[in-house]
């Protein structure tokens, strides 16, 4: 088997990704080893990669991919040999193979292919969880989705539409914004943001906002919230949020804040399962779907830094082994 991998010595920039042979070796008792078919990329990624999220060198790189089952381990019982399947965790889909634990191997529907799971393990299951779990919102009530042309929230504005949501989605220009399933569309810097919402909403600012960009976007995100609204914050494509002052909240008018993560809302197999099947479900009623906006071979996975961290892709992208 030739097997390889995109892996950082050191943390830095897009170039410290490497390519190198590997032996996976076979699956230990209840792992699985996987020929990956399809790598999604995410932001994440260039976080352990530059080393703003912790992570032991050297580290391969890749939170999602889906690919077939060619070995499984003793006690393995729930997956065979071809079974298609994918993967969601913080580290390790840059690779042509990998071993898993079984438990965090997720069935994928006949009906929907490698690329399509690869693109949305992690970023469809976050829509998900962002979407259903992190916040009880009901029909009417209206939701501020930044980065709405990108991996997530091209995933969340439609999903929230769904739900009788009103989405407000905000993209970088207005190339991207067209693309996007949402009520109103808005572009143009972070500042004029509260404005343009306070418009848009008769002065009453939103429920909610969702924020994956961080730094740049935080003080605007605030101002735009309603009365004891609620801030998503859940991503830092700009940047990490600086220190908050909690005056700051009270200031804004009684706002609550959370800060969540995707593994704790499928630290369970029966959240895992759960979250995937309402997934993959959002996608076979065609209710969001995986917008691959680009590919890329996988060995060539720093161009696909460069250009995700440059706000260059719309969409998903996938890097294909
Ligand atoms: P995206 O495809 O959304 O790419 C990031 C987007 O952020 C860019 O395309 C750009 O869109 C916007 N952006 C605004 N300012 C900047 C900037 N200064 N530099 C770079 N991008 C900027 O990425 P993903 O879908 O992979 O991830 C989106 C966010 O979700 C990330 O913050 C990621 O960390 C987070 N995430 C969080 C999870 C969680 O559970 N907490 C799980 C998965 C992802 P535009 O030009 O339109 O503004």
């Amino acid at each position: 088997m030739h097997a390889w991998r995109m892996i950082a010595r050191r943390h830095g920039g897009p170039e410290v990704i490497e390519r190198e042979a590997f032996d996976p070796g076979p699956p230990g008792p209840g792992e699985v080893l996987i020929a990956q078919e399809a790598v999604g990329l995410n932001f994440i990624d260039t976080y352990y990669r530059s080393g703003l999220y912790p992570a032991d060198l050297p580290l391969t790189l890749g939170s999602e991919g889906a690919g077939h089952v060619v070995a499984v381990g003793e006690g393995v019982t729930d997956f065979s040999v071809g079974d298609k399947v994918g993967c969601v965790s913080g580290q390790g889909s840059y690779a042509s193979h990998r071993i898993v634990p079984a438990g965090q191997l997720v069935r994928i529907p006949d009906a929907i292919g490698c690329d399509e799971a690869a693109a949305m393990m992690l970023k469809g299951m976050t829509a998900c969880y962002l979407a259903e779990d992190s916040v009880a919102l009901e029909a009417g009530q209206v939701a501020l989705v930044h980065a709405a042309a990108g991996g997530v929230g091209s995933v969340l504005a439609p999903w929230l539409r769904d739900k009788g949501v009103v989405v407000i989605a905000h993209a970088g220009t207005a190339a991207k914004a067209a693309g996007v399933d949402a009520d109103h569309r808005l572009t143009g810097a972070f500042d004029a943001l509260p404005e343009q919402v306070r418009a848009l909403t008769g002065g009453r600012g939103v429920d909610v906002v969702y924020d994956g960009v961080g730094k740049d976007s935080w003080s605007a995100s605030l101002a735009c919230l309603k009365r004891r609204g609620l801030m998503v914050s859940f991503g830092n494509a700009s940047g990490a949020v600086p220190p908050v002052s909690l005056l700051e909240l009270s200031r804004g008018g009684s706002l609550y804040v959370t800060r969540p993560t995707l593994f704790d809302y499928i630290a369970t197999p029966s959240e895992l399962t759960h979250t995937a099947q309402r997934l993959f479900d959002h996608m076979q009623r065609g209710v969001v779907k995986a917008a691959i906006g680009q590919r890329f071979a996988l060995a060539d996975a720093a161009d696909a830094h460069r250009a995700l961290e440059s706000r260059a892709t719309t969409g998903s992208t996938i890097l294909l082994p």
